[in-house]
């Protein structure tokens, strides 16, 4: 998965190591955002409670 950075003019996250002409600070190594979706996916989908969400009927 790719890196993440976090443009230093706009403050948006971008996967591009340049933004607004100028080079965006790192964020999220790949390996970390991989891990991190995985997480994610597997609270979401099998134990949201965990976290404290409660899902309606459409999810
Ligand atoms: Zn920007």
């Amino acid at each position: 998965m790719r890196d993440i950075y976090r443009c230093r003019v706009c403050k948006a996250f971008t996967e591009d190591r340049f933004h607004c002409g100028v080079e965006a600070e790192p964020f999220l190594d790949g390996r970390r955002r991989e891990a991190l979706s995985k997480l994610m996916s597997y609270i979401l989908r099998h134990d949201p409670g965990s976290i404290g969400l409660s899902l309606d009927s459409e999810g």
